[in-house]
């Protein structure tokens, strides 16, 4: 919900860009380290989430780590302030330069996802005469229930090491002299909503520590990975997540030994919210069969809706904004339009069938809750301008 003063704020601007709303973004990082606070248990903040250096301010400053998906946003992480020492680096392929960087900057921890990737860390920390503090991402095939693009955790997705090859990591653990074992890690996927999937993870992690305690190891830390979802269809009803009840199923169903540390890794569930996409309609169509409202933003400044299906909601803030200083019987009719973007692809399209207030050239379309994997997806193609950013403050 926007109050009059943004809109008309939003009115003097040029579109389309992304527009952060700092108070609600505070607000949600506060909610969630009060949360993980009152177990003791350590979050990292998923940058690949958003790497806007605004939001990594306001993430650092609250007290989160990073968890990094690439030698470059290890180095964005340690630039923007956040602490080393609370730095994880996770992903399938790490290349050997990127291995360096995290090496170089000696961060906590390397999320391993292969027994390959075991021998190349060894070897590279070796040449650095360095020991690397390793954890093993288990796949630990529990379904996520969320969209099969945004599943990470079953058999059949490239992540983590299989449960069955667990004896030869513990054979590699042993031989690797510059490797330093610290727990085990899971990310079973995004836009995880159902609680109850959180639960079988809790049963897979504590198969796995047991396996691993058994066999001659210490589990000092488990890395549950991040994935909880948002309110995409109720942004203004719901714009912090329930971490509270989230982390209480990980409080209730590990089971969480002494000295253990408990780690997160939250991307979407800490950012989604506290953005907008902000455009403008450009032309009006009125088909046979559909009525298409033409926006000056499309898939190269927010990606989801085209990438992953998802669904976004999408408002006409200049109607809504008219319709609430009208009498209630002046209220305009409502129309259904397929809402597309202006790049040269047929899957350039918002969402179709979008119910909105009969819309006009000019006016100003919000497309909530996309605060994660939106600006960070924005590219160039069509020789678009690049998208630009406007803050609440
Ligand atoms: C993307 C990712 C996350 C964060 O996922 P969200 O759904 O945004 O919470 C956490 N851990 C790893 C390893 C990831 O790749």
């Amino acid at each position: 919900m926007f109050d009059t003063n943004t809109i008309s704020r939003f009115n003097t601007l040029e579109t389309p860009f992304y527009y952060y709303d700092l108070g609600l973004l505070y607000q949600t990082l506060n909610a969630c380290i009060t949360a993980a606070d009152k177990y003791g248990f350590h979050v990292h903040y998923a940058m690949k989430a958003n790497f806007n250096p605004k939001v990594l301010a306001a993430v650092q400053s609250v007290g989160f780590g990073a968890d990094c998906v690439s030698g470059n946003e290890v180095s964005a992480a340690i630039a923007n302030g956040f602490d080393k020492s609370k730095i994880v680096f996770a992903g399938v392929g790490k290349s050997d330069r990127e291995i360096n960087t995290a090496l170089d900057a000696d961060i906590f921890c390397f999320n391993v996802e292969s027994i390959q990737e075991l021998n190349i860390i060894n070897e590279l920390a070796k040449a650095k005469n360095k020991v690397a503090r390793v954890a093993i991402r288990i796949n630990p095939n529990v379904d996520a229930h969320t969209h099969h693009f945004i599943t990470t955790g079953l058999d059949e997705n490239k992540f983590g090491i299989n449960g069955w090859q667990l004896n030869e990591v513990a054979d590699t653990l042993r031989k690797c002299a510059n490797l330093q074992f610290v727990g085990i890690h899971f990310h079973i996927g995004s836009q995880i909503t159902d609680l109850e999937v959180y639960k079988s993870l809790c049963v897979r992690i504590n198969e796995m520590q047991d396996w691993f305690e058994d066999h001659g190891f210490q589990v000092k830390v488990l890395n549950t990975g991040g994935g909880l979802g948002v309110d995409y269809h109720n942004p203004d009803q719901n714009p912090v997540p329930d971490f509270e009840g989230y982390f209480k199923v990980f409080k209730d169903f590990l089971h969480i030994k002494s000295g253990q540390e408990v780690h997160f890794e939250l991307g979407r569930a800490l950012v989604a919210q506290s953005a907008s996409l902000i455009s403008r309609v450009l032309y009006v169509k009125n088909g046979q069969k559909k009525n298409f409202l033409i926006l000056d933003a499309g898939m190269t400044e927010l990606i989801r809706p085209m990438l992953y299906q998802a669904y976004m909601k999408i408002e006409n803030l200049t109607r809504e904004f008219e319709n609430e200083s009208q009498i209630s019987n002046l209220k305009s009719q409502i129309l259904k339009y397929d809402v597309v973007g202006p790049i040269c692809e047929s899957t350039d399209c918002f969402q179709k069938d979008v119910e909105l207030p009969e819309s006009f050239r000019g006016d100003l379309i919000a497309v909530r809750t996309a605060g994660a994997y939106g600006e960070v997806m924005a590219s160039r193609y069509n020789l678009r301008d690049g998208i630009q950013s406007v803050y609440s403050d």
